[in-house]
């Protein structure tokens, strides 16, 4: 009997020859479905397990983005409380609960220098040097020996000449990060800014007064804050004071304060200030004064 299927071809095989043949292809179709949804399971499986491990890197990225976001956070916070807290302590630096002075030296360092920190040394107090970028650069090891003493090293601008220092308050700052670049040369301290400003001729008043506004304000945008002072010795109103008569400016521009800020000058002219520098002190400790220094209060 002849049977057929599909083209010509399949004429001639029997029932039981077509079977074989159908079932083999069945066989051979299953497993190939079968090692195609093997093969699907395992490619799901795959991306599915890579998923996870990137979806896990994801989570792990993440979470050090946030947990270096919080460290920033947390230190920017610091920060802003230590400004906050400092400025507070200059706002409020001509009051205190106890007797404290804070000695100042403007315009250095000097010739005079010496005497002076020798005179500090003897009497084992620190003391506070505002210096001048262009003295830092003239003299820069004097700078150094008052850093590594002990005392505090202010910024008092570079040149001192009114039409420049004041031309703008941008001169100012400009005048600041100069000296301060002096400073650290110096020093050979890379980070060093002691973030405390003195206006030559004082913030307050005189012909630069809207400039020295404006200025601190700038100052202050770049955490720099500035100090005057309450008391002096009038070392720089006259050529060459006496001894009584800065000790008489002394006693009344003193008197009846707790907590003194104290100009005097440290500059070549100005001999007299570092020969009466002990009777200064003197006077002082006699009313039970503490000599502080204005790492005392910026921290
Ligand atoms: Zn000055």
């Amino acid at each position: 009997m002849k049977f057929k299927f599909g083209r010509n071809k399949y004429v001639g095989y029997n029932v039981y020859s077509m079977k074989k043949y159908v079932d083999k292809k069945r066989v051979t179709f299953t497993i190939i479905v079968i090692i195609l949804v093997i093969f699907t399971l395992l490619l799901i499986g795959y991306y599915s397990i890579n998923n996870i491990i990137m979806l896990k890197n994801i989570d792990m990225q993440n979470q050090k983005l946030i947990e270096i976001s919080n460290q920033l956070k947390e230190k920017e916070e610091k920060e802003q409380k230590r400004w906050e807290e400092n400025k507070n302590n200059i706002e409020h630096i001509y009051s205190s609960e106890t007797k404290r002075v804070f000695l100042t030296f403007d315009d250095g360092p000097s010739e005079n220098t010496s005497t002076i920190l020798n005179v500090l040394q003897t009497y084992g107090i620190k003391a506070n040097f505002f210096v001048l970028g262009s003295r830092v650069d003239a003299m820069p090891d004097k700078v150094k020996e008052i850093y590594e003493k002990g005392h505090f090293i202010g910024n008092h601008g570079y040149s001192h000449i009114y039409e420049q220092i004041y031309s703008s308050p941008q001169a100012v700052l400009e005048e600041y990060t100069k000296t301060n670049e002096a400073v650290k040369k110096a020093i050979n301290q890379e980070n060093f800014n002691s973030c405390l400003f003195r206006f030559p001729g004082g913030l307050v008043g005189g012909k630069y007064s809207e400039i020295k506004t404006q200025a601190k304000e700038l100052l202050e945008q770049n955490k720099i804050l500035n100090v005057d002072w309450n008391a002096l010795t009038g070392d720089s109103e006259v050529l060459n004071p006496s001894m009584d008569r800065i000790m008489q400016t002394l006693q009344r521009t003193t008197k009846g304060k707790n907590s003194i800020v104290l100009l005097m000058h440290d500059a070549k002219a100005k001999k007299t200030t570092a020969e009466t520098l002990p009777q200064v002190i003197e006077y002082f400790k006699n009313q039970g004064f503490e000599f502080e220094t204005f790492y005392d209060v910026l921290k």
